[in-house]
C-alpha cells in the first residue's frame, strides 16, 4: 500500500479543510514542514498514550497533544470529575466553589505564591504576567530568549501576519545561557526594564532542547531582584513534568510569576499564573477575563488532575519512562551505525540526527515509526505522560529499531 492509500481519509479531510479553512490545518498543529503524506492529519479518538487516526491506525503517541496529555487521554477520573461538574453547569453568570478549590490547591502546591488567576491558553496568561510586570513596576521593556516561544499574540508570535514594529518596540532579546548577552539586554533595557520572561530549560523548535546553566538563572535572579524587576517563568510546557510545584524547583531558581497551561487539564480547557504577595495590587489592576474562563468542569478537571499527579507520583514515572526511552533510543541507533543526540530533561525527551541541519533523517525517521504505530514528532520536542508503561516502550524501541536501519540504508 503507497501512502496515498495509506492515509486516504486523512487526506481527502485536507482536502476539504483546505476549502473552508485557511490553510486547512493552521497553527503549531500545521502540516506544512512534515513529508506531503507521511503523517495522519486528522485524529478520531484517543486513550492512555495511543491515540487512532481518522483511518484507523493506532499510535503510541510522544507527543501528547503537545503537552497537555500527562495522565494518559481519556483519564477515567479526571473526566468523571469533569462530567460531574458539567451536569450542574459549566459556563455561569459567577465563578464557582471550584475556581476557589483549586486557587487554594496551587498556591498550596507553588512555593512563592500568594495568589492565582485562571485562563484557557498558555499566550493568555503570558501575555498577562508581563502585563502584570509593567503595571508593578510602571516600566515597558520585556526581556525575552531569542528562539523562545511564548505564545501567539503580537508580542511574542513566531508568525509575521498582522505584526506591527510597535508591537514588538519594548520586546528586547538575549540568547540562551549567555550571561553576558542577557546583561546587554539588561543594560539595553535601563531604567525601563519591568519583566524578563524565560522558560525553566530552552525547547526551541528545529533545535535541541538545551537544559539551564545554574549560573545563568542565578544571574537573571539576582538582575531581577536587585532592579526590582518581575521575573516571570513560563511553565506552559514543562509545568507538571518535572516539579509538582513548578519546574523553577527542579531547576533550583525563584521566579515572581509563573504560568502553566497544558498539563494542568489533561486535555481539558484551563491555564494559570500565580504570584507573590507583591504583584498582588498590579494583578488585580490588569483586566483578565473571557467569555470561557470561569467555566467549572476544567477546574474541577484540574483538581482531580494535581491530585492523581500527587498520589501515583507520575512525574517520577514519566522520567524514569523517558530516561529508558533515551537509553533505549540510543542503543537501537548505535547498533544500526546512526548518531544521534538526546537533548531535554527525560520527561520532555527529543533527539536529533548528528551532523545534522536539515532534519531529513528525523523526518524520515518520525515517518518510519509512523507507519510502525508509534508517533514521534520530528522537530518539536516530544513529551511523556502516565500512561506509557514498558510494553508500549518495547513497541516503541522495536520500531525504532528498524527506523534506525532504514534511515542508515536511506542516507548511506
Ligand atoms: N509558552 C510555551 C512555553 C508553550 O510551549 C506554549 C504552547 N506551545 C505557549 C506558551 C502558548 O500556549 P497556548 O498555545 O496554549 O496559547
Amino acid at each position: 500500500m503507497n501512502k496515498t492509500e495509506h492515509f486516504e481519509k486523512s487526506l481527502t479531510l485536507f482536502e476539504r479543510a483546505s476549502k473552508v479553512i485557511p490553510c486547512g490545518i493552521y497553527g503549531h498543529v500545521t502540516p506544512a514542514a512534515t513529508v506531503p503524506g507521511a503523517f495522519p492529519y486528522f485524529a478520531r479518538r484517543a486513550e492512555g498514550c495511543r491515540y487512532w487516526d481518522v483511518d484507523g491506525h493506532e499510535y503510541i503517541d510522544f507527543l501528547c497533544a503537545y503537552g497537555p496529555n500527562v495522565l494518559g487521554y481519556n483519564h477515567p477520573h479526571v473526566e468523571e470529575a469533569a462530567a460531574r461538574v458539567q451536569r450542574d453547569g459549566n459556563c455561569l453568570n459567577h465563578p464557582t466553589e471550584w475556581s476557589v478549590l483549586l486557587a487554594e490547591k496551587l498556591t498550596a502546591l507553588v512555593d512563592f505564591a500568594a495568589w492565582a488567576v485562571f485562563g484557557k491558553n498558555g499566550s493568555d496568561m503570558t501575555t498577562w504576567a508581563i502585563q502584570v510586570a509593567r503595571e508593578h513596576t510602571g516600566r515597558r521593556k520585556i526581556l525575552k530568549v531569542k528562539g523562545a516561544y511564548h505564545g501567539s499574540h503580537p508580542w511574542c508570535t513566531p508568525g509575521h501576519g498582522g505584526i506591527l514594529p510597535e508591537d514588538r518596540a519594548h520586546i528586547l532579546e538575549f540568547s540562551w545561557n549567555d550571561p553576558e548577552d542577557f546583561t546587554r539586554a539588561l543594560q539595553e533595557a535601563g531604567e525601563d526594564a519591568a519583566g524578563v520572561i524565560i522558560s525553566s530549560f530552552h525547547h526551541p523548535i528545529f533545535g535541541d532542547s538545551i537544559l539551564p546553566d545554574p549560573a545563568f538563572l542565578k544571574l537573571i535572579e539576582e538582575s531581577c531582584h536587585h532592579r526590582g524587576i518581575v521575573f516571570i517563568l513560563d511553565d506552559v510546557r514543562s509545568g507538571f513534568r518535572l516539579h509538582l510545584g513548578g519546574s523553577h524547583r527542579h531547576f533550583g531558581f525563584e521566579p515572581d510569576l509563573i504560568c502553566f497551561c497544558k498539563a494542568l487539564g489533561n486535555g481539558h480547557p484551563i491555564s494559570s499564573a500565580l504570584g507573590r504577595e507583591e504583584l498582588r495590587i498590579a494583578a488585580s489592576r490588569v483586566f483578565l477575563t473571557g467569555s470561557y474562563w470561569n467555566s467549572a468542569a476544567p477546574m474541577a478537571a484540574s483538581l482531580a488532575v494535581l491530585e492523581i499527579l500527587e498520589k501515583e507520583n507520575t512525574l517520577e514515572h514519566m522520567r524514569r519512562q523517558g530516561e529508558r526511552l533515551f537509553e533505549g533510543l540510543r542503543s537501537a541507533a548505535k547498533k544500526n551505525g546512526v548518531k544521534i543526540r538526546c537533548s531535554g530533561p527525560p520527561a520532555l525527551p527529543f533527539i536529533s540526527f548528528a551532523d545534522e541541519t536539515n532534519f531529513y533523517r528525523s523526518q524520515h525517521f518520525a515517518a518510519e515509526c509512523i507507519l510502525r504505530g508509534v508517533f514521534f514528532h520530528p522537530h518539536h520536542n516530544w513529551f511523556m505522560c502516565g500512561a506509557h508503561h514498558d510494553r508500549d516502550l518495547d513497541h516503541t524501541l522495536r520500531a525504532a529499531d528498524e527506523a534506525f536501519a532504514s534511515v542508515k540504508k536511506h542516507f548511506s
